[in-house]
């Protein structure tokens, strides 16, 4: 790999190559801007979020080794805004040009089975799981594990597809007929009373920074709303986030990364996903910390030192998802405490992300006596 030493920290004006082009890539490309660097987003739908923000795009597939060759050509470090990146697209690129995160991070966070066990290694509890390749797998698992269980794909999942909750054993062999690709893993249903993430930072020099953990809610298996910071005993908080700079050291990870905990009655905390980039629970940094999240990926992709994680403001961020949450549009815009990031898509099909609102509430308002009342002004639930 030519990760030519005095090639970090990137200058000025340098360009900084983005994978994909959704959303998360927009807001590294905006986030990169401020700081004074280019991009160039390379994804295969045109006029996408990223490259709506972009000083160069490339339209192309991701296995086009010839126009991964040009990428990695037109730019100094390379960087994704989604995990599921093929190995063929990183055989091409790594050689030419370094990656941030690298292969080590990206192959562990593809695939849940190496994530359950790389969590477990790197001090992390997680629910009982085992591998589920055929039916006689799975049978087995169900009398090991019990039921109600979650059967996953272990690749390819996100936003509650691919997986099948199981209550009785004869729900097994459809779902096993259903869920592709193979293998799969069956996890036990974790009772949480609350779902809760943490995402952290990590330079190219191995310094960590790591924000306060929130509190995350879901409609129809969308992150819904996130609470910042979490509203959980001072402990609880503060083991997401040792967790997360934890993964984010083990994992030799350069970037940004979220991880997401399931919070049991009992206060234990257990691991379930690991995303290597920014995530959409950290998107109430762009308004209420020092350094957003954005900011963060780009200090370390870049090799500048990371930002400050402070929260100077607590924060509840509501995801603009599909007709609905665009309908909420015009009240949004007429709040003064509210900031509306949209990503630039043209049609609000239902479930698409098309933005979010950070409501930002003074430090401590989220935990004070008058918070409900607020949060219903802000039509959220407290
Ligand atoms: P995931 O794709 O693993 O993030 O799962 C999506 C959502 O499904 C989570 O946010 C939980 O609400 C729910 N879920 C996933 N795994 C489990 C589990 N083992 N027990 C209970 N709920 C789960």
């Amino acid at each position: 790999m030519s990760e030519a030493p005095d090639r970090f920290p990137l200058p000025p004006n340098a360009t900084i190559g983005i994978l994909g082009g959704g959303q998360l890539g927009r807001m590294s490309a905006l986030a990169a801007a401020e700081l004074g660097y280019r991009c160039h987003v390379y994804a295969p739908e045109a006029d996408s979020p990223g490259m709506q923000v972009a000083a160069a795009q490339t339209v192309a597939a991701y296995e086009d080794p010839g126009a991964l060759t040009a990428f990695a050509r037109a730019v100094d470090v390379v960087t994704f805004e989604f995990e599921n990146v093929p190995a063929a697209t990183l055989d091409v690129l790594a050689p030419l040009v370094p990656c941030r995160p690298g292969r080590k991070a990206l192959a562990i966070c593809q695939d849940r089975l190496q994530e359950k066990k790389f969590l477990a290694q790197a001090g992390v509890p997680v629910a009982p799981w085992r591998a589920v390749e055929s039916l006689q797998d799975l049978e087995l698992a169900i009398a090991e594990i019990g039921l109600p269980a979650v059967l996953k794909t272990t690749r390819l999942g996100y936003d509650g597809r691919g997986q099948a909750v199981l209550r009785a054993p004869d729900e097994a062999a459809a779902a096993f007929a259903r869920l592709e690709p193979k293998p799969l893993i069956l996890e036990a249903f974790v009772p949480f009373t609350q779902e809760i993430s943490a995402v952290a930072a990590r330079g190219e020099d191995g310094a960590t920074a790591v924000y306060d953990a929130v509190e995350n809610r879901h409609r129809h298996h969308i992150l819904d709303l996130s609470f910042a910071p979490a509203r959980v005993p001072a402990a609880v908080a503060a083991a997401a986030r040792h967790h997360a700079a934890r993964v984010a050291a083990e994992l030799e990870l350069v970037g940004v990364l979220a991880v997401e905990f399931f919070l049991l009655p009992d206060g234990t905390l257990l691991g379930n996903e690991i995303a290597p980039r920014p995530h959409n629970s950290g998107h109430w940094t762009m308004d209420a910390c020092q350094s957003s999240q954005f900011h963060q990926h780009i200090r370390a992709v870049a090799g500048l030192p990371l930002g400050g994680t402070e929260r100077h403001s607590d924060a509840v961020m509501r995801n603009l998802v599909g007709p609905e949450g665009m309908a909420l549009l015009p009240d949004l815009l007429a709040q003064p405490a509210t900031s509306v990031h949209l990503y630039g898509k043209a049609a609000a099909r239902s479930g698409r992300k098309m933005g979010h609102a950070n409501h930002l509430l003074p430090r401590g308002g989220l935990a004070a006596p008058g918070a409900a009342g607020l949060l219903t002004d802000l039509r959220v639930t407290p």
